[in-house]
């Protein structure tokens, strides 16, 4: 058998693994715990039975952009929509980063902002955080201004940590890049809705600054893919002529059309998400052996005093599935769990601490 062999550079590449096991409470992926609206799909099939299927989708997904840019207050020309905010991070990549250019991450980060980069041929330079997982504003600016990275990855919500970086870090972060540019910020705003502030309202036309956001959380569709930016609109027309043409389907289009009518019913869910956020955090810190961090996003990273793996099986004896971030870089003994119903989280806390109780 003689079959070629990948690009020289791709081949120390791992994949992305994130394992699944067939549990009852599965808080591992941060997905959101509560199915779209029933009266959601009803809209979205109407929409759909009515799409012309033997045709192209919209290219342009005007509507689609229309709607995103009224719902979040912004020009239509400054969004680019793609299938999951991870598309438009690799467009994004593929457009600003490359061969010959590095990106700038904080590690530790979401994994897939350097795992894209070595797909795209970017290469990564690394910063640390500090010991509560904030970025310094003062290294990380001697750091751009060192190395001017060309693109700089701001991820807050910060994935898997949680932490929400201070408005004055993002500011002095965008300042470093503008000094020492040619550079592009990308603030990676996954789990924005579920911190008090947002990087969005930073965006101008005449900033390098872009922030990208999902469908898969808030809006309860992470099995469409779709995710999307606001950027300067020269950032937006370089995206459109990268991504593939036709690359949303007209069933992304329409369901992110129709999801946008359910506002009220998302804000609710968010609401519902971050106070039990905020009483998984209360209950795990009343957990003797666990550091419990403080999170902005759906998700709570706890650190375990003893071996955090031996924690994450017993878990899974429980029926509880985590994220096992044990024997990450810079996590050791971590675990990170996604807040779920209001169920789902008692029966995480009371795993726990009968895990923690039986160590
Ligand atoms: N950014 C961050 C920080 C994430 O955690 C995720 C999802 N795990 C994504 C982007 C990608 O989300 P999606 O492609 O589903 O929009």
């Amino acid at each position: 058998m003689s079959l070629p062999v990948p690009r020289p550079d791709l081949q120390a590449l791992e994949g992305y693994h994130s394992p699944q096991l067939d549990v009852d409470v599965r808080l591992n992926t941060n997905e959101s715990p509560f199915a779209p609206p029933g009266a959601f799909v009803d809209a979205w099939l109407d929409a759909l039975s009515a799409a012309e299927l033997h045709r192209y989708p919209d290219r342009a997904a005007r509507a689609l952009r229309e709607g995103i840019g009224a719902h979040l207050g912004q020009p239509v020309e400054r969004v680019f929509a793609a299938n999951g905010s991870n598309e438009v991070l690799q467009t994004l990549l593929l457009t600003y980063g490359g061969p010959g250019r590095r990106a700038l991450v904080f590690e530790p980060t979401y994994a897939l902002h350097s795992h894209i980069c070595r797909i795209t041929g970017t290469g990564v330079l690394v910063g640390e955080r500090d010991s509560d997982f904030r970025i310094s504003p003062t290294e990380a600016g001697l750091l751009i201004a060192a190395e001017r990275p060309d693109v700089v990855f701001v991820c807050s919500p910060n994935n898997p940590t949680g932490t929400v970086e201070a408005r004055a870090t993002l500011e002095a972060v965008l300042t470093a890049v503008l000094d020492h540019g040619p550079g592009l910020l990308v603030v990676d705003e996954a789990y924005g809705e579920f911190a008090d502030h947002t990087a969005l309202s930073l965006v101008a036309d005449d900033l390098p600054l872009v922030v990208s956001r999902t469908y898969s959380k808030v809006w309860s569709l992470a099995a469409l893919r779709l995710g999307f930016c606001i950027a300067p609109p020269a950032v937006v027309a370089e995206l459109d002529k990268v991504v593939l043409p036709y690359h949303l389907s007209t069933a992304t289009q329409t369901a992110g059309v129709a999801a946008l009518a359910f506002r009220d019913e998302m804000d609710a869910r968010v609401a519902t998400l971050v106070s039990e956020r905020h009483r998984l955090t209360e209950a795990l810190r009343r957990l003797p052996g666990l550091t419990v961090y403080p999170s902005g996003a759906n998700f709570v990273l706890v650190r375990a005093d003893g071996d955090g793996h031996v924690l994450w099986q017993r878990l899974v004896e429980h029926g509880v599935l985590v994220r096992d971030f044990s024997r990450w870089p810079r996590l050791d003994d971590c675990l990170r769990i996604t807040v779920g119903t209001p169920d789902e989280n008692d029966r995480c806390i009371a795993a726990l601490r009968e895990s923690l109780e039986g160590s």
